[in-house]
C-alpha cells in the first residue's frame, strides 16, 4: 500500500482480462510471457497496490521493460489507462529502488537544456577535429562502463545552427508563431527545427524559439520522477504564457504527447493549472499546421520522384491520434510516393530513454520493424519522433547507407523552389 494506490487499483479494477491488448503489445510480442504482456502488469501493479506483491527484482524488470509504447491502451475495449497507473508505480519504485547513477545523472542532465548545448558544441568540435571517429571506434565509454553515453556519441547527428528569433521575410506576414524544442530539439533535431524555421518564414510567420523554455518532461514523468516532471512544465508554462504567439509548435511528437497531456500532471495551484490549461490550446504539431497554411498556394515546390515510408511513431498513433498529418504535408510535393513503414503499430524501441536503458531490448525492437523495409527499402524515411529517428537511422545506415531519415519538414524544405 502506498499514497495514491487506492486510485491505481481503481484504474487497474477496469481491466477484465480479456487479453485483446497482448497482441499489440511490442514486449509481449517479444518473450510470449504473461509478465511482459499489459494484463500481466496490471496485475503486477494491482498486487503491488494491495500489498499481496512485493517489489522483487523480477516484478521491477517486468515493470522497467514496459515500453509506456501506449499500443495497449489504444486495443482497449474497456478504456483502460495504463500509462498513468504505469508512471505512478514506477514513481513508487523509484522511491524504494532509486536508479542507478547513470539514469539519475541522465535525467538531471536533460533537465538542464543549457548543459545539453554545451555537450552538442563539444561533439561537433571533436568531429571537426577527427577525434570522433577515434572516440566511436575505439569504444572507450563502454570499456568505461558508460553504455549510455557511448550510445549517445554515436546516434547524435550534426548540428545545424538556428538564430532565436527570425523574421519574416516574405510581403505577406500571416502572424507569429514559437517553437518548442524542449531539451533536445537543438541537439537531436536541429535540422528539422531549421527546416521548419525556414517554411514558416517563406510561409509569412515570424519565428520565436524562446531560450527560457525546458525539457517537456515526458522522459522523466514515464521513469517515475512526476516531481521534475511538474517543475520542468511549469518552468514551460512560464515562458510561453507571456509571449504573444499564435501557435507553439513542436516538432517531436513525444513532446507534444507529454504537452498535450500537461493538464493531468498533479499540479498543487489552480491558477497555474489553469494556466496550462489554456496554454494547451496553443500548441499543435509543426507538421499539422504548416500542412494547413500550405493549402493557401503561397510557395512553390519542386516535384519529387521519390519512394518515401511514413514511419508513425507511438505517440502519433496512440496519444495524439494523428498520423495523417505527414502523409498530407508530403502529398504537396509532386510525384512523390508515399507508403507507410510496414510494422507502423509496433514501437521502433526508442520509447524515450529506452533505446539507452534497455538498448538490447530496444534493438531487437528494431530489427523486428525494419525487416519488412529491408525487403523492399524506399528512397527516405520520414520520422516526426527525434528519438525514433536517430534509432531507426543508425540500423538503416548499417544496411542501406544511401536511404536518408529524415523529419517530414526537412524533405518539403529541401524541395522549395528559391524565390
Ligand atoms: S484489453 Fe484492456 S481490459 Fe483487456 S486485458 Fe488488456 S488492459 Fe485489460
Ligand atoms: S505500453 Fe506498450 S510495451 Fe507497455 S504494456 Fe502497453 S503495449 Fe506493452
Amino acid at each position: 500500500m502506498f499514497p495514491g494506490s487506492e486510485q491505481l487499483r481503481r484504474e487497474a479494477d477496469k481491466c477484465v482480462k480479456c487479453g485483446l491488448c497482448a497482441p499489440h503489445c511490442p514486449t509481449y510480442l517479444l518473450e510470449a510471457n504473461e509478465n511482459e504482456s499489459p494484463r500481466g502488469r496490471i496485475a503486477l501493479m494491482q498486487g503491488l497496490a494491495s500489498g499481496q506483491l512485493s517489489a522483487t527484482p523480477a516484478l521491477h524488470a517486468h515493470l522497467q521493460h514496459c515500453l509506456t509504447c501506449r499500443a495497449c491502451e489504444r486495443a482497449c475495449p474497456a478504456g483502460v489507462r495504463f500509462a498513468p497507473m504505469l508512471d505512478k508505480t514506477r514513481d513508487v519504485l523509484r522511491r524504494s529502488h532509486p536508479p542507478g547513477w547513470q539514469e539519475r545523472f541522465g535525467l538531471w542532465w536533460v533537465a538542464h537544456r543549457r548543459l545539453w548545448g554545451g555537450f552538442t558544441h563539444l561533439i561537433q568540435l571533436l568531429r571537426a577535429i577527427g577525434l570522433l571517429n577515434i572516440l566511436q571506434q575505439s569504444r572507450i565509454f563502454y570499456r568505461l562502463g558508460l553504455t549510455s553515453l557511448q550510445r549517445l556519441v554515436d546516434l547524435v547527428p550534426p548540428r545545424q545552427p538556428n538564430p532565436r528569433v527570425i523574421n519574416v521575410t516574405s510581403a505577406h506576414r500571416q502572424g507569429r508563431v514559437a517553437l518548442f524544442t524542449g531539451c533536445m530539439g537543438q541537439v537531436l533535431d536541429s535540422a528539422g527545427v531549421a527546416a521548419a524555421r525556414r517554411l514558416l518564414n517563406r510561409l509569412g510567420y515570424e519565428v520565436v524559439i524562446p531560450s527560457a523554455q525546458t525539457c517537456c518532461g515526458a522522459l522523466h514523468q514515464h521513469n517515475g520522477d512526476t516531481a521534475t516532471a511538474l517543475q520542468l512544465a511549469k518552468q514551460n508554462v512560464a515562458c510561453f504564457e507571456q509571449l504573444q504567439v499564435d501557435a507553439i509548435l513542436y516538432l517531436a511528437s513525444g513532446c507534444g504527447a507529454q504537452l498535450s497531456e500537461y493538464a493531468s500532471l498533479p499540479w498543487e495551484d489552480g491558477h497555474l493549472q489553469t494556466q496550462a490549461e489554456t496554454l494547451i490550446q496553443k500548441f499543435n504539431d509543426a507538421t499539422s499546421f504548416i500542412n494547413t497554411a500550405l493549402t493557401q498556394p503561397k510557395i512553390k515546390l519542386r516535384p519529387l520522384n521519390a519512394r518515401v515510408a511514413v514511419h508513425e511513431s507511438c505517440t502519433q498513433r496512440n496519444v495524439l491520434h494523428n498520423t495523417t498529418n505527414t502523409y498530407a504535408l508530403l502529398q504537396h510535393i509532386a510525384e512523390i510516393t508515399l507508403t507507410p513503414l510496414p510494422s507502423n503499430a509496433q514501437c521502433c524501441g526508442a520509447a524515450g530513454s529506452y533505446l539507452l536503458t534497455q538498448a538490447a531490448r530496444a534493438n531487437a525492437l528494431r530489427e523486428k520493424k525494419i525487416a519488412p523495409w529491408l525487403q523492399d527499402p524506399t528512397d527516405f524515411i520520414v520520422s516526426n519522433n527525434a528519438g525514433c529517428r536517430i534509432h531507426l537511422a543508425e540500423a538503416v545506415k548499417a544496411n542501406s547507407p544511401d536511404v536518408e531519415v529524415l523529419h517530414p519538414l526537412e524533405l518539403l524544405e529541401r524541395q522549395l523552389e528559391i524565390d
